[in-house]
């Protein structure tokens, strides 16, 4: 039996000389070393007991040695669990406890609080460097090339992410072999990726997108990609003469929309921008289309799901859509209620069916089985509607819904009703506790330095546009809406630090 992932994503028909990571910031790597490097540290792992199976637990900063850990992981048949570089001590005790891998592996800098997390349950660790310096690197530096790829299923285990968690318990999202392997097929597919692409890749490789979109789609199309550790406009600039992709958030976009060197020529050689991971502002897609010439491709995912729909390669990229569902996804429209399906054009519960979605929350089979369908379907928690040409769109989360006097409204419809007045770069629109109305509409806006936008104009602005019950009731500006590090809006923070605005 082969190993389902690691065979796809390291085929042994892509020439050893190819260049896997384009020398950067960092040193080169070819197709050739990045397989002698699995090899070396697939052997480390085994000699530190992990069998088949077994979790190894990652809190490393983005580096080459991170990717080569994730690949050896999966070719020794571990579960790679990557950790936000941004979590606590506190945090990784948690994720630890639950997840129970047999390693936790951290920077060299993170020993000590690390050293009393594992002792507490069971686990042993070693370090990793950003730099080369680890105990994982010296010992791979002596182990062999060649190492015997553990034989793993479709259905094995490759990986548990756990969700953001921003209401509840973070939860373990278990992806098997080929929910990673399908998912990158299709997108290689859908977006032409082919050897001689050269991604810029600036996303944190903690997540999904940078992990899993990313790097898989690089690997399975035998292509290359420049690696940074983050994200800054001005480099991304300089380096696109050289590059054919970008993968972002997008942050990426809007930053790069207010850098002076965004414009036709910095951009002649890119093929493709993408989008992801938080909804990207219409605006934003078409500054960046009146200064490149490029209309950004966005698309739609989740931890859980891999990614389920994208804008068309070839057909029309609609700014406040994320596309069609991917081939192999099948995509509905349900009652939040009922689950009952809704007819076109309406507005309910996202659910998704396919290859790519994931096997369940790791030790959590009632969680699981309460977001499942009997017929499979997975309950997003995303609401949205498909258009009459079937575009998605999404129109926020479930719990980010409204409900003001007995009434929904979707924030979405009335954040895109704020963006569209003159002087306003963005808003969020949230609930906070109102005596009368159980929920007040409320909009939190951001505007354009010197803009002369005002609480009674942006009220006034919206009474001809939305019905009573979505107009907010008091409008706050603030100078950035909070964002976590995949650019999302952190709506549950605005809303705790509103919660008393209403009060008497
Ligand atoms: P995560 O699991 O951290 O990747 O977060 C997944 C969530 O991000 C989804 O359930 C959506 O709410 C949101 N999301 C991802 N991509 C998009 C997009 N293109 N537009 C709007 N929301 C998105």
């Amino acid at each position: 039996m082969a190993n389902y992932l690691f065979d796809r994503l390291l085929s042994s028909a892509v020439p050893p000389d190819r260049p896997f990571i384009q020398p950067g910031p960092g040193p080169a790597l070819d197709y050739g070393g990045l397989r002698r490097a699995t090899g070396r540290l697939a052997h480390v792992l085994q000699g530190l007991g992990v069998v088949p199976g077994d979790r190894v637990a990652v809190q490393v900063d983005k580096g080459a040695d991170a990717i080569v850990l994730y690949l050896a992981c999966v070719r020794a048949g571990a579960v790679f669990l990557p950790l936000n570089t941004g979590y606590t001590p506190a945090e990784i005790d948690y994720f630890v406890g639950d997840a129970r891998p047999r390693l936790l592996v951290v920077g060299t800098g993170g020993v000590a609080a690390a050293q009393e997390i594992a002792a507490r349950h069971g686990a042993r660790v070693e370090t990793l460097d950003a730099a080369g310096g680890g105990s994982l690197q010296v010992a791979a530096a002596r182990a062999p090339d060649d190492f015997a790829t553990v034989p793993r299923g479709a259905d094995d285990l490759a990986a548990i992410l756990y969700t953001s968690g921003t209401t509840g318990r973070s939860k373990g999202a278990m992806l098997s072999h080929a929910n990673l392997a399908s998912n990158a097929e299709t997108l290689v597919d859908y977006w032409r990726f082919t050897a001689s692409d050269v991604l810029i890749h600036a996303l944190p490789i903690f997540h999904t997108h940078g992990l899993f979109v990313a790097t898989n789609v690089v690997l399975l199309a035998g292509a290359s990609m420049i690696f940074l550790a983050r994200f800054d406009a001005s480099e991304v600039l300089s380096l696109m003469p050289r590059a054919t992709c970008l993968m972002g958030v997008p942050t990426f976009y809007t930053r790069l929309v207010d850098h002076p060197g965004l414009d036709g020529a910095a951009v002649s050689g890119m093929r493709l921008f993408i989008s992801g991971s938080a909804p990207l502002l219409a605006e934003t897609h078409r500054d960046f289309a009146a200064r490149t010439g490029h209309a950004i491709l966005e698309r739609y995912g989740m931890t859980e799901t891999n990614m389920n729909t994208s804008n068309p390669y070839d057909g029309e990229r609609v700014p406040g859509t994320v596309g069609f569902p991917l081939p192999g996804v099948l995509l509905r429209i349900t009652d939040p209620e009922t689950g009952a399906a809704l007819p076109t054009g309406e507005i309910g519960m996202i659910e998704v069916k396919g290859p790519n979605i994931f096997k369940g929350y790791w030790q959590m089979p009632e969680k699981t089985a309460a977001e499942f369908r009997a017929d499979g379907f997975f309950i997003t928690g995303d609401l949205g509607l498909v258009d009459a040409r079937g575009y998605v769109q999404i129109l926020g989360r479930g719990k980010d819904l409204v409900i003001s006097g007995g009434f929904n409204v979707y924030p979405k419809e009335v954040e895109g009703e704020i963006d569209a007045l003159p002087g306003v770069i963005e808003s969020a629109v949230i609930g906070l506790p109102h005596a009368d109305f159980g929920e007040g509409v409320t909009a939190v806006v951001v505007r354009r330095k010197g803009a002369d936008v005002t609480e009674a104009g942006v009220l006034e602005a919206l009474m001809g546009r939305l019905a009573k019950f979505k107009q907010p009731k008091a409008v706050i500006f603030v100078d950035d809406l909070p964002r976590n590090t995949m650019g999302k809006v952190q709506k549950n923070i605005l809303r705790e630090t509103y919660k008393g605005l209403y009060k008497p």
